[in-house]
């Protein structure tokens, strides 16, 4: 029993070569490279009846993608989403594995509540499922009590030193500095400072009133805002020794300070989402409240500096920072609307989009969206097309290009602010420990979530 994959190219971020992958059990079994695929893939499946031979036509074959930074609104706001349905969606855009914010409602602020998380997505996730734990200003016992009972069972301590949905704000000192000394876990850093948000909602209605306009966003929440406490983030991480991951860099200033860091100090590493290098400030115009998410969305000049650090490697990850609402949420006043979008289904292919012409662009997408995941938080046995690892695969006809339709979102919400984007890169099949979850670009329906619990070993 398995499958043989032939007439691939295997896409690593180093590689780009022809080949075979054979897939058994949940393994992958063997990967021969070799420009005489379909030859040799003849001769494996005439002596192994069992097999299933999947010609792949050239196609793009990556490791499927880790994305460490979803909220899939389980449990307490499953009106929005939940760990069944958004999973669906992760698979149908390539995505293998997530790891879900502890923002959920009851927040993931202790081992209890992460067991009770963990208890939930099993059998239920079609996606590979892990989560991270929250910081407050006052949970310091609990999150060395996780590090020592179950290290292995959540990827890092998700820290807001801005607010965001869930109101999980950490702003006492001592508690920040005592989250910096923690040496164990990787430290995840969502860096906007709260007092210059509020001097410039402030402003904005004394500015505009009470009817702030959603391009006000990014006045608001604005590149001062975010590079203020990078710095500070970086400075307590250099002083401390910390693992640090920078969530959702959204600045060009903010890239430049990082950029300089890391040539001193390489444990930290930076995340974007692909909302930042697709949209920009002129959006909001179009988009409005759809686009309102935090850190903003900033200026074209900031999406070309990030499209080139994501080229040039300063952006170590992509995470999707997946965060739906219904539509009727996100229908209001700018004070009103919460803030977040659904991305999860759309951001590999607006990677392939932007980066996938290159083979240096495909490569970077290799390491972004799984292999560099994978490696920050120790996730054991997956994240790169190597014989032993999970069969955890995508293949993708990088050069198709699609209109994004409501009809093919499978978000619980049932909206996405890509939609009538055209993207490239159609995800036709995906497998998940080794079984089929997507063939033909469809969701396989009637096969049992095949997601497991990811393990955690850094
Ligand atoms: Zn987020």
């Amino acid at each position: 029993m398995g499958y043989l994959l032939y007439n691939g190219i295997a896409v690593t971020g180093g590689t780009i070569s022809e080949g075979i992958i054979r897939i058994e059990g949940d393994r992958i079994k063997d990967i021969i490279l070799t420009e005489n695929s379909g030859n040799i893939a003849a001769r494996i499946l005439a002596d192994n009846p069992g097999l299933e031979g999947i010609d792949l036509g050239k196609r793009h074959v990556f490791a499927g993608g880790i994305d460490a930074h979803v909220h899939f609104r389980e449990p307490g706001m499953t009106h929005k989403a939940d760990m069944a349905s958004e999973s669906a969606a992760a698979v149908l855009g390539g995505v293998t594995s997530f790891i879900d914010m502890p923002n959920t409602n009851p927040p993931t602020v202790t081992v209890e509540r992460l067991l009770e998380k963990l208890e939930t997505a099993k059998g239920r996730t079609y996606a590979n499922y892990g989560f991270h734990l929250g910081a407050t200003n006052g949970n310091a016992e609990e999150i060395a009590s996780a590090i020592k009972k179950c290290p292995e069972r959540f990827g890092g301590i998700k820290v807001f030193l801005g607010s965001s949905t869930g109101n999980m704000l950490v702003n006492d000192k001592n508690a920040i500095e005592h989250l910096f000394r923690i040496k164990e876990k990787e430290i995840l850093v969502h860096c906007e400072d709260e007092s210059i948000i509020r001097q410039g909602l402030e402003d904005a209605k004394e500015k505009y009133g009470e009817d702030i306009p959603f391009r006000a966003h990014s006045e608001i929440r604005s590149r001062e805002a975010c590079l203020d406490s990078s710095m500070r983030a970086v400075d307590l991480a250099m002083k401390y020794g910390t693992r640090l991951h920078m969530l959702h860099i959204s600045t060009s200033t903010e890239l430049l300070m990082l950029y300089h860091t890391k040539q001193r100090y390489p444990a930290v590493t930076v995340e974007t989402s692909a909302n930042y290098l697709w949209f920009t400030d002129k959006d909001y115009d179009r988009l409005g409240s759809r686009i309102k998410c935090n850190p903003s969305i900033k200026t074209e000049a900031d999406r070309m500096i990030l499209r080139d650090a994501f080229l040039e490697g300063t952006i170590d990850t992509i995470g999707t920072d997946h965060a739906p609402h219904t539509e009727m949420e996100k229908e209001g006043k700018y004070t009103e609307v919460p803030s977040g979008m659904p991305s999860i289904q759309q951001s590999f292919q607006v990677l392939l989009t932007l980066f996938g012409n290159t083979p240096e662009g495909l490569c970077r997408i290799a390491s972004a969206f799984s292999e560099k995941p994978a490696e920050i938080f120790g996730i054991s046995g997956r994240g790169s097309l190597k014989t032993g690892n999970y069969a955890d695969i995508v293949v993708v006809d990088s050069g198709k290009e699609f209109p994004v339709t409501k009809e093919c979102l499978a978000y619980k919400c049932g909206w996405s602010p890509y939609e009538g984007a055209r993207l490239k890169g159609s995800i036709d099949y995906v497998f998940v420990n080794g079984r089929l979850a997507v063939r033909e670009g469809r969701l396989i329906k009637d096969a049992s979530p095949a997601g497991r619990e990811l393990v955690f070993t850094a």
